[in-house]
């Protein structure tokens, strides 16, 4: 736990946050700005701060949270979904504990 990361709070239950799923490695919470109707982020509950902090050590991790992503937006009633990982400030992260956001529902996304 790094004390002053809100995203490890989030998973300490110190501040609140609109969580729907659980286990003992990764929580799935709403994000508090969404960018689309159903807009969510896989979070695990170990501080790392970003992708790019991550080694082989984190493989089985990483692998479970992208096979958690098309689980959890189904069970949101997504059809289709697009995943995002934002790494360091030049990538567009601004809470620096890794995490993937899924987001969909409404209108077809458009192209990148
Ligand atoms: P990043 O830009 O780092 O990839 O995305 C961070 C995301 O976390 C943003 O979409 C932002 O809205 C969300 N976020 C930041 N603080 C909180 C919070 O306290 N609660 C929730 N639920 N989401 C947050
Ligand atoms: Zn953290």
């Amino acid at each position: 736990m790094s004390s002053d990361c809100i995203f490890c709070k989030i998973v300490s239950n110190d501040i609140p946050a609109k969580k729907f799923y659980e286990d003992e490695e990764v929580i799935a919470f709403h994000d508090i700005r969404p960018i689309a109707p159903v807009h969510f982020l896989i979070v695990p509950k170990g501080h790392v701060e970003s992708l790019a902090g991550c080694d082989a050590s984190h493989q089985a991790l990483l692998g479970k949270i992208l096979l958690l992503a098309p689980k959890l937006a189904t069970q949101l009633g997504l059809k289709g979904f697009r995943t995002m990982i934002n790494t360091g400030r030049e990538g567009g992260q601004e809470v620096f504990h890794i995490h993937v956001h899924v987001f969909g529902g409404g209108e077809t996304l458009p192209k990148t």
